[in-house]
């Protein structure tokens, strides 16, 4: 069996409490996919030790050679992608054509950050003063602390580490407990290309104990997390009492509205594989399905064909078109939202349970799940349940359907299907939400762009493109006076 170590200042190394935990399959628990070190306080702060002694190096490095190795690091996961993919399905339980597009994702992102290191650009801006030049420069801010979820076992941690290397800090990275082994391999990539010992760290063990040391450790600037709203707003709280920079990617609820006029085939297509990909566990999953009144009926039906139809199974089997969901913990969740449904008064439509026989019994699977009659106050309507359970709303107008698209405390992704020129523009302006597609899926944002949510997804920042720039740099401004006199800025004036 694979036994993983922590990877601290350029070395494989065991957890100093000496335990251990193991990562099973979900898709068969019978399978361990590897040990992991269950690792203490006390290897989080010497990983810090090693990336803040190295920080001081790696942040003089040019840029265009900090990107040589990240881009490196990128061609071996493009030589590896398929070895890695499957390594995704068997810790992860997503079927393989998602996992080698979360590999993708990765290499996406490593090109990206390639490409950032002869750009990374800042301003020049005339002074008010003359004989005197104001520039600014991004600067790197120290060590980073990542912290990710296990849903996108690679491409989330690739999206903190490759800008965050690029921009000249130092990391470490706590990956999900539930899929330590994606990351790994992204960590030994970069390690294979050549990036110096103790720039980039790997520790795992539980949140509560490796998460919290990053929280607290004082030589941690930035904390970069993905994940839930409850943890963020936890690692909000002790990053804000230290002062440090903090960047949260949060929940979702996310609703696709269907108008008249759509095509109702391809909306069709867009449902299925918003609400069902990953098993629904995206945070940019379809959630919510908002129907306009003329097509509801119709819509209904397709669905609840096309659902009745879906593969569920064995995620490395390529015909499967859903796999199992990530844990135990996590289905009797699902499951506790399903009776919740019912008792509040939604109609259960289809699915609604544990999936049990054969090939189920020895995983983690649920059966994909509709709900009918749902109203916007309802728990199912409100909260995240990241599984495969859609909430249908019926509403009379393109008004009420923006009114319930809105009426959550989340604002991650949204989508409209619609052919009609006028609602498509409107949807723009008045959905409330980081992300909108007209005529796709609230899923498949791709890596150049901005990604993020308002409200209770997360606080402000975007990942992605060259917008997480800003969560790994800081501005330096810089006056240069070569007037030969004292120029006192605001006081002494410019006159002819
Ligand atoms: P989670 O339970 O919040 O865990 C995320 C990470 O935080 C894990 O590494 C976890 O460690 C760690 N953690 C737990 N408690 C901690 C603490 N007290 N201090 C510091 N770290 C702690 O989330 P998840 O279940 O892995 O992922 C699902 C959630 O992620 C969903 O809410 C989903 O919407 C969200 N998500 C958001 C985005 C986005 O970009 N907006 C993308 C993907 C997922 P352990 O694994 O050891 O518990």
């Amino acid at each position: 069996m694979k036994v993983y170590k922590n990877y601290i200042g350029g070395e494989w190394v065991e957890a100093s409490t000496g335990e251990t935990f193991e990562n099973r399959n979900p898709a068969n628990w019978d399978e361990v996919v590897g040990v992991f070190q269950k690792s203490g306080k006390e290897d989080v702060y010497r990983a810090v030790e090693a990336a803040k002694k190295m920080y001081p190096h790696w942040k003089r490095v040019p840029a265009p050679k900090r990107a040589e190795i990240l881009r490196r690091a990128t061609e071996i996961l493009v030589e590896r992608k398929e070895e890695l993919a499957r390594l995704m399905t068997r810790e992860m339980g997503k079927i393989l054509p998602e996992t080698r597009g979360d590999v993708q994702e990765a290499i996406d992102t490593g090109f990206y950050a390639f490409g950032e290191g002869r750009r990374l650009f800042s301003f020049n801006t005339p002074s008010e003063l003359p004989n005197k030049f104001a520039l600014t420069f991004r600067r790197p801010i120290g060590v980073v602390g990542a912290i990710t979820p296990w849903n996108f076992p690679m491409a989330i941690p690739s999206w903190k580490i490759f800008p965050a290397l690029l921009a000249g800090n130092t990391v470490v990275l706590k990956p999900a407990s539930d899929t330590p082994a994606s990351s790994a391999e992204l960590v030994k990539a970069l390690e294979e290309a050549g990036l110096p010992g103790g720039v980039l760290n790997y520790v795992t063990g539980p949140g509560s104990i490796v998460g919290e040391a990053l929280l607290e450790n004082p030589d941690v600037r930035v904390i970069t997390f993905t994940g839930s709203s409850e943890v963020g707003s936890r690692i909000a709280e002790v990053a804000g009492k230290h002062l440090k920079k903090v960047s949260l990617e949060l929940g979702g609820k996310n609703p696709q509205i269907v108008m008249p006029s759509a095509d109702l085939e391809l909306a069709l297509d867009g449902v299925v594989w918003g609400a069902f990909g990953t098993t629904g566990q995206r945070c940019t999953a379809t959630s919510r399905l908002i129907l306009h009144e003329d097509i509801y009926d119709q819509f209904i039906e397709m669905l609840v064909e096309r659902v009745k139809n879906l593969k569920i199974g064995d995620p490395l089997d390529e015909s499967t078109d859903m796999g199992p969901v990530i844990n135990e913990k996590q289905r009797q969740n699902i499951h506790r939202y399903v009776e919740i449904g019912k008792k509040e008064g939604a109609r259960l439509l289809i699915g609604g349970h544990p999936l049990t026989g054969e090939p189920y019994d020895k995983g983690w699977f649920y059966a994909p799940t509709i709900f009918v009659d749902v109203e916007p106050h309802m728990t199912i309507a409100q909260e995240e349940i990241f599984g495969p359970v859609l909430a249908v709303f019926k509403v009379k107008s393109l008004e009420e359907a923006f009114e319930v698209a809105n009426n959550v405390q989340y604002g991650l992704s949204s989508s409209i299907y619609t052919r009609n020129l006028l609602e498509a523009m409107k949807a723009i302006e008045e959905l409330e939400a980081g992300i909108t597609y007209i005529n796709a899926p609230t899923i498949g944002a791709e890596t150049h762009l901005p990604f993020g949510g308002i409200k209770k997804t997360g606080n402000g920042h975007r990942e992605g493109g060259w917008t997480v720039y800003e969560i790994f740099t800081e501005w330096k401004t810089v006056y240069i006076d070569f007037s030969g006199t004292l120029q006192r800025a605001q006081i002494d004036t410019w006159e002819e």
